[in-house]
């Protein structure tokens, strides 16, 4: 203890309680100043105590039933407000579990703090076996932007400061902040409690492009014969929604959105490529990269989806210098934020004579009206059992009549077809598997969306997925959130139908109880539950769920040999002529 810290609570001991205040309080009033109303948390020892003060001090704290999905809570609602969300958790096995979503995070360029209580540091850093003992600071550093620990109750104003501060400046991400338990109930004087606060200033400036650089992406842009925009939750983060449209539109350049940023221009919008995905990105020869980074999602940049190697000239808008040429040449990189390239783009195109050639829209618009047509007819189909095509075919007039509802989406045919198949079209409207393609993201996000935009939320869900996240229902009922959760259930992973290639009796590795009831799960919380087998069925309880916002959970009974092994991206899957030779069933797949 610091010899002022000392001196306060030696003073303070004499001192009337209504002078004094405490770490708990400190921790809290922190947050508060800085805007933060919302804390995500599993309580448990040693922050029980804090969740019911922050409660007491008119905090919604909303508690889960396992931190990894108050994780992923806190980060959706980092995502969406562009305010870290805060995730609070108990030590070592409760940090960990929340330690995932923190990873996450990061990964997604999410803002999130991750406020863990640890053991009593003496102990731990003599590894004497103290309860739930772990060096958690350690531990955390690899898997977030920042960490810090504290060690008096007087640095907790400058903590939660560096801890926002480093969430949400130049590239967001996680932030890990450890709180000795011992801490929290430091006393010291209000006064120099309250002066110890600090209120963060501007912590995500804008970042203005260099002109030099935005010149440069003119000339590239200039050159264009088939240009293209790739839209990524990064500019869908920055919340310059006006200004990435007015770009967009006086470009009049075709734009592929990725799966977050559906919606920032409607997916109806005449310029909108998902239909023509393959053709774009194949045939393209300048592609602006608007807050999307080059990764696996888009196969690195090369190989045969994006046709001949050197065909393209990459314009890239991103807020992160590191992130130019991580996979391909950058010919015009505009480092900064979103909102402020696009101004900067906009002002630099006056009089530029930039207009993409009219036989490449009639091209792509040609080549999406026909992929469209063909797909309006398979969502119309009325099997039973349900295929996945007239399950979302529902989904999507679904949406399409309310379009004020966010959808959160995860699993592996139900993400990859929902995502090409149903419409957004609004900004942030849509919550999927991220860059990661995690799965479990799904009640955690369902919950911060509902709870940090008070909509509608309908959380179309594979079975498995839902699997890795399911007794946050009882969450869902407990806070009584207007979500509804349609869980396409295949009785399976990827597929309901495998078999054990050994021949034994244990059902195979990828199946689940045939016909299992999660409707009756949710019923056991007092929550609506249905079972549709129909699309008429289904189209029913959802628009019911989304008229009455009572929370409710559509099984909708998926023919279980609809699925397709890992959906979009089998082609992940590792293989060898021994394995194949070995198992002829693995060819069938
Ligand atoms: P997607 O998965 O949709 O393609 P990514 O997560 O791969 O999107 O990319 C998002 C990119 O956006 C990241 O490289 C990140 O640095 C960048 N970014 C985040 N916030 C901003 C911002 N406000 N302005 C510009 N770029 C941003
Ligand atoms: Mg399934």
């Amino acid at each position: 203890m610091t010899a002022s810290a000392m001196t306060a609570v030696t003073e303070a001991e004499n001192a009337n309680v209504d002078d004094l205040t405490d770490g708990f309080h400190l921790l809290i009033d922190a947050l508060k100043i800085n805007g933060i109303e919302t804390i995500y948390n599993v309580p448990g020892i040693p922050i029980t105590d804090l969740g019911r003060y922050a409660q007491a001090q008119g905090m919604r704290v909303i508690s889960f039933r396992h931190e990894q999905h108050a994780g992923y809570a806190a980060s959706v609602a980092g995502f969406l407000t562009k305010m870290p969300g805060v995730c609070m958790t108990v030590s070592a096995p409760g940090f960990m579990n929340g330690l995932t979503a923190l990873a996450n995070a990061t990964t997604n360029c999410w803002p999130m703090i991750l406020i863990s209580g640890s053991s009593e540091r003496e102990i731990v850093d003599l590894a004497q076996g103290d309860y739930e003992e772990m060096d958690q600071l350690a531990v955390a550093k690899p898997f977030c932007k920042a960490a810090y620990r504290l060690n008096y109750a007087e640095d907790i104003g400058i903590a939660v400061a560096r801890a926002i501060r480093s969430a949400v400046s130049g590239r967001p991400g996680g932030v890990y902040l450890d709180i000795p338990g011992a801490i929290l109930g430091q006393v010291m004087k209000a006064a120099e409690g309250e002066r110890s606060l600090v209120k963060v200033i501007d912590p995500a400036q804008r970042q203005i492009p260099a002109p030099s650089a935005v010149e440069r992406a003119i000339e590239v842009m200039k050159g264009a014969k088939r240009p293209l925009i790739v839209i990524g939750k990064g500019a869908a983060y920055d919340q310059s929604d006006d200004v990435i449209r007015e770009l967009v539109e006086k470009s009049g350049y075709p734009f592929l959105p990725m799966s977050m940023a559906k919606g920032l221009l409607p997916d109806t919008h005449p310029q909108c490529a998902s239909a023509a995905r393959s053709l774009v990105l194949k045939d393209s020869d300048v592609v602006i990269m608007m807050g999307a980074r080059i990764n696996w999602l888009l196969s690195h940049g090369k190989g045969r989806q994006w046709g001949e190697p050197g065909s393209k000239r990459f314009v890239q808008i991103d807020i992160e210098a590191e992130e130019m040429d991580s996979n391909v040449e950058i010919a015009a990189p505009l480092v900064g934020d979103v909102g402020s390239c696009c101004e900067a783009l906009l002002k630099a195109m006056d009089g530029a004579g930039i207009a993409p050639p009219q036989n490449w829209l009639d091209q792509v618009h040609t080549k999406a009206q026909g992929n469209m047509e063909k797909m309006a007819a398979r969502l119309q189909n009325n099997n039973i059992p349900m295929d996945y095509h007239a399950a979302l075919g529902v989904i999507k007039q679904a949406i399409s009549d309310n379009p004020d509802t966010i959808l959160v989406n995860e699993g592996a045919n139900t993400l990859d077809l929902a995502r090409s198949i149903v419409n957004i079209h609004k900004p942030r409207h849509r919550i999927d598997v991220g860059t990661w393609g995690v799965m479990g993201i799904g009640m955690g996000s369902a919950i911060a969306a509902a709870v940090e935009t008070g909509k509608r939320v309908l959380a179309v869900e594979g079975d498995s997925a839902f699997g890795f996240c399911g007794m946050e229902i009882e969450t869902v009922c407990r806070y009584n959130l207007p979500i509804c959760t349609v869980i396409f259930n295949n009785n399976g992973i990827y597929r309901g139908d495998g078999e054990n290639w050994g021949g034994g009796d244990d059902p195979a590795t990828t199946v689940f109880v045939k016909d299992a009831r999660y409707d009756q799960m949710m019923e056991a919380f007092g929550g609506v539950g249905v079972w549709a087998k129909t699309p008429d069925e289904l189209r029913r309880a959802v628009y019911e769920a989304l008229e009455s916002g009572k929370p409710t959970l559509i099984n909708a009974a998926i023919d279980p040999a609809a699925g397709k092994e890992s959906g979009n991206i089998g082609n992940l899957n590792p293989s060898s002529v021994v394995a194949q030779a070995r198992y002829p069933q693995a060819k069938k797949i």
